[in-house]
């Protein structure tokens, strides 16, 4: 339901373009009133009850951006959902609910709603810590072919007993989180996860009253929204968080399809349906792959079948997208958690009618490998992610100087555009000076390559704000040596000159090893320069993230006849950790490319690539008229050296100070070149050398009761 908007509303969105208006629109979800459609939805934040400042600041800087409602990632019900050693949060016990107070007092500080997931995983939350076996609706495991997600412990088969526990559980979590304030109480019912597996006939064999026909396959749902707003008493919405991917494909004798049936089933008990894909690589589609807006072919009925509002996602970063949504009655609330990660101000720049100012996602991930990797989000387009309070960095906020000083930043990729932009909102007088005809660096090349158009917005974003500023002067086509940068007389000079390709060998040490000479050796900067190659290639990976295999795909497009090879046991490795791998493997047999694994490149005469097994030594030989290197980048410091070599001698206080920034001081993946780039022109100021602060849970968790089954000690309610 839409609540009418104000007179105070109309002032407050006088700044707004009319046709975004409708975005601010209140929406009333059951008890409580979202101030606007811009909802940021669950998601993973790396962040713990080990950390609730860190997340407390990361939530709060949202709210202050705009988002009407801004929710935590899965909170676990009770240690039977435990994912470690990946980071997640819980309400397990009253000790739990101060941390998350914290939060909820933040996100209210700026007038939005606080909603908790609660979460319980079933049959994917290996239980590693509480070495609990899984529970599941029919015993049946989570196949994982990723080690990070293998279990190796089938789960046991939940009794009667088990599902009146977990509902219990359930409702214990919604009183903690009423304590804690949250505004709106999820039941989880997708991703895999316990509520899902008892909609999906692939995990649920049961023949009783949960199993079997659909009606039977959302009892326990049901039983979870029911506890969900008995606990509530009406103080907070209940919503109902469902994947539809599967469902959507399934036919239904009563029902346009399963999907269609859960809905209709379920259709107003809860207050908020967040409809949703049913993995994180289809959920949280890298923009490699898949475009704005992806999940409307599956979700587009919901809101004919329910009268309650519906959220959902698709990294929607254009206002226009966003509008579109609700005018044709795809959703009532636009869902974001990788645009809020990428611009926490996304609605206040919209409200006032600064959507070109808005720093897209770019849709790389790197923020769901951080997930992956255990620690708190990261993100290429926004430095300050994560940053809120261990650094007191704030997205839209700096610390200005009151004399300004000159930087010279030479070299204008990530790192060099990160930290001109920065330091020019700080007021430093900033002159950007880049050897090549354009801005961008390696952003500049590879987001012309296959699938990465997206990736331009780094470059985009900066310039687009670096050009609106007084106090910057840009000059393409200007490569400086020391001798300029001398004559030059810059207070501070920042040397972003970013890191070349090597031709190195990899050696079954796992180390890179001897160079690879010869004729028609290349790597991806012979490309960017313009190096035109043809025929059979062999391409060597063993970068092990996005290039090579978007390097593949680049010369099978131009017409080549392409051979991937790696030492590693997958196309394109890492990109497991960014959710992209099935659709590289996808994609490049789509452009029919060899791909090869376990192999460690021994030679290339010119006309035959020698390799042979990392493992059984069995010899390999492919004829080839190129080969294709992606392993290592070194550092062009060339001019940092020279720079330190022309000033040897001459004091502090007669020389600028020199700093290397990005892929020239350790080359790495675009979202580090951005830290860099940002953290060097924040010490411009605030000149501190500490890292960050330390966070530290708020109260240690207590003896906690584990209410299991096993024990059939279940507290009646
Ligand atoms: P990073 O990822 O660290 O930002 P990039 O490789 O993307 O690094 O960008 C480095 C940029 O520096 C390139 O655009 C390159 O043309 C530029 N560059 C390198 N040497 C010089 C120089 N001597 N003067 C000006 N620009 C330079
Ligand atoms: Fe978007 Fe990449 Fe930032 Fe994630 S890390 S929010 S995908 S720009």
């Amino acid at each position: 339901m839409i609540v009418e908007p104000s007179n105070t509303q109309e002032q407050r969105l006088s700044g707004c373009a009319p046709q975004h208006q409708i975005l601010f629109d209140p929406v009333q979800i059951g008890p409580v009133i979202a101030p606007n459609r811009f909802y940021q939805v669950p998601h993973a934040s790396g962040m713990t009850e080990a950390n609730p400042r860190v997340r407390a600041a990361f939530r709060e800087v949202k709210a202050e951006g705009g988002w009407g409602v801004v929710s935590t990632g899965a909170v676990s019900i009770h240690p039977s959902s435990d994912d470690s050693p990946l980071p997640f949060a819980r309400l397990w016990n009253d000790a739990d609910i101060r941390s998350h107070a914290l939060a909820v007092d933040a996100i209210h500080r700026h007038g939005s709603l606080a909603a908790v997931e609660l979460w319980h995983g079933g049959a994917a939350a290996m239980n590693r810590t509480s070495r609990l076996p899984p529970l599941s609706p029919s015993g049946i495991p989570w196949a994982a072919t990723h080690i990070g997600f293998m279990g190796q412990q089938r789960p046991r088969t939940m009794d009667h007993h088990d599902i009146k526990a977990v509902v219990d559980w359930q409702y214990q979590a919604t009183k903690r989180a009423i304590s804690a304030g949250f505004d709106i109480i999820y039941v989880y019912a997708g991703m895999g996860y316990l509520g899902h597996q008892f909609l999906l006939p692939e995990y649920n064999y049961r023949q009783d009253e949960y199993g079997g026909p659909l009606v039977n396959r959302v009892r326990f749902v049901r039983e979870m929204l029911e506890a969900t707003r008995a606990a509530a008493e009406g103080k907070a919405a209940v919503a109902l968080r469902i994947s539809l991917e599967l469902l959507r494909g399934k036919p239904s004798p009563d029902y346009e399809s399963e999907a269609h049936g859960v809905v209709s089933l379920l259709a107003d008990i809860p207050d908020l349906w967040d409809v949703k894909m049913d993995s994180s690589p289809t959920d949280c589609g890298a923009s490699r792959f898949r475009a704005e807006g992806a999940h409307e072919p599956i979700i587009d009925f919901v809101k004919t079948v329910t009268q309650k509002p519906v959220v959902g996602v698709g990294r929607f970063t254009s206002p226009d997208a966003m509008v579109s949504q609700v005018r044709r009655g795809v959703l009532d609330l636009i869902g974001g958690a990788r645009a809020s990660i990428a611009d926490p101000f996304l609605p206040e720049k919209i409200r006032t009618g600064r959507s070109s100012d808005i720093r897209e996602c770019i849709g790389c991930n790197i923020c769901i490998a951080s997930w992956h990797d255990g620690v708190p989000v990261r993100c290429t387009q926004n430095a300050t992610a994560g940053e809120e309070w261990r650094k007191d960095w704030h997205p839209e906020r700096f610390r200005t100087v009151t004399s300004p000083k000159h930087l010279l930043v030479v070299g204008s990729g990530p790192a060099g555009l990160e930290a001109a932009l920065v330091a020019a909102k700080q007021g430093f007088e900033v002159t950007v000076a880049e050897a090549d005809r354009d801005f961008g660096g390696r952003v500049l090349f590879e987001s012309g390559l296959p699938g990465l158009a997206a990736w331009g917005r780094v470059r985009d974003y900066r310039l687009n704000a670096l050009r609106q500023m007084g106090n910057v002067a840009l000059y393409p086509d200007s490569a400086l040596d020391s001798d300029q940068i001398q004559a030059f007389d810059a207070d501070h000079v920042a040397i972003a000159t970013g890191s070349r390709w090597t031709k190195h060998r990899y050696s079954s040490l796992e180390l890179p090893s001897t160079v690879l000479e010869g004729a028609r050796v290349y790597t991806p900067d012979d490309v960017k320069a313009g190096q035109v190659i043809q025929g059979r290639v062999l391409v060597y990976d063993f970068d092990n993230y996005y290039l090579a295999g978007v390097m593949a795909e680049y010369l099978a497009k131009q017409g080549c006849d392409v051979i991937y090879a790696t030492p590693a046991g997958n196309a394109s490795a890492w990109t497991f950790m960014t959710n992209e791998q099935p659709f590289v493997y996808q994609s490049l047999a789509a452009a029919s490319v060899d791909i090869r694994t376990a192999l460690e490149l021994v030679d290339f005469d010119g006309q035959t690539a020698h390799l042979k097994g990392l493992f059984d030594q069995k010899p390999e030989q492919h004829s080839v008229d190129a080969v294709m290197m992606v392993g290592m980048r070194q550092p062009n410091d060339a001019l940092y050296h020279a720079l330190l070599n022309q000033y040897e001698g001459v004091d502090a206080g007669s020389r600028p100070s020199i700093r290397r920034i990005g892929d020239v001081l350790a080359p790495g993946a675009i979202v580090h070149a951005v830290y860099s780039g940002h953290e060097f022109a924040r010490s411009l100021v605030s000149g501190e050398q500490d890292l960050y602060l330390r966070d530290e849970p708020i109260a240690s968790a207590e003896p906690i009761a584990v209410f299991d089954a096993l024990s059939g000690e279940l507290e009646p309610r």
